[in-house]
């Protein structure tokens, strides 16, 4: 399916965003790969298409298991059509197992080390200040949303968890740890955005990395496309 072009609105590290209309917009996934806040940053053909089937894939599914979410349609390449929303300016993350950021800020933990509960992390969304941790609290005292829309964005966050847990675990992978951003639609009502792929989040097949950590080992970029098409293949996502 085609989508009809739009305006550029935003360009970021790894899409594009064009307004179509007052409430709805185009994000173009770009064949490039950054990493390390933008500093490594490379031309990965194919990457495009494979990271936006995979968010189109995981919001649809959260989508028909009721978590509200931006998307709409994907057309069958690098673009998809999404509510266009006020974004909150917050990464959640949401770890099931010690890694990255994580064990620098707490090295008693050893890597890997499975939590007892899932830990729901909240991050200013700045890559000039690296996207520092951040309370609940300074959301609130900045005014960037509510403290009802923080248990809420939460409990979402916690109900995603679980589902895309459960999904990827039947077909024999580990959800390590994954990043969410959430908007606000006309209605007032917490809606999640943005994108869910190898980008975004930490998958395990036996030990071996199915997403840009790959990339952030110092991996190639043919590497790292090869990854997100097994991750496709073993999604049952047709490419
Ligand atoms: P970055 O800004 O981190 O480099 P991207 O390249 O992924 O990010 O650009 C996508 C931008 O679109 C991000 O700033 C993201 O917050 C924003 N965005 C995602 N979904 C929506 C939405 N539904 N409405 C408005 N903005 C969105």
């Amino acid at each position: 399916m085609s989508l009809r072009e739009g305006r550029l609105i935003y360009e970021g590290k790894a899409k594009r965003v064009y307004l179509i209309s007052n409430d709805e917009l185009i994000m173009e996934f770009k064949d490039e790969v950054t990493a390390l806040d933008g500093a490594r940053k490379e031309h990965a053909p194919g990457k495009g298409k494979l990271t936006a089937s995979q968010t189109a894939f995981f919001m649809d599914y959260l989508t028909k298991s009721g978590i509200r979410t931006h998307f709409i349609n994907w057309d069958g390449d690098r673009r998809i059509h999404v509510r266009r929303l006020r974004m909150i300016p917050v990464e959640v993350i949401v770890r099931n197992y010690a890694y990255g950021s994580f064990i620098r800020r707490m090295p008693l933990v050893k890597p890997l080390t499975r939590f007892t509960a899932p830990l729901v992390e909240f991050h200013l969304k700045n890559d000039e200040l690296h996207d520092p941790l951040i309370l609940p609290e300074d959301i609130i005292e900045a005014e960037l949303a509510s403290m009802e829309q923080i248990m809420e964005v939460k409990s979402v966050a916690l109900k995603v968890n679980q589902l895309l847990s459960k999904l990827l675990s039947n077909h024999g992978l580990i959800l390590v740890d994954f990043k969410l951003e959430f908007g606000v639609n006309g209605n007032g009502a917490l809606v999640l955005a943005d994108e869910l792929s190898g980008d975004t989040m930490r998958i395990l097949m036996n030990g071996k990395h199915l997403d840009k950590e790959l990339f952030r080992m110092g991996g190639s970029v043919k590497e790292l496309v090869e990854a997100y098409s097994t991750l496709n293949s073993i999604l049952g996502l047709s490419l």
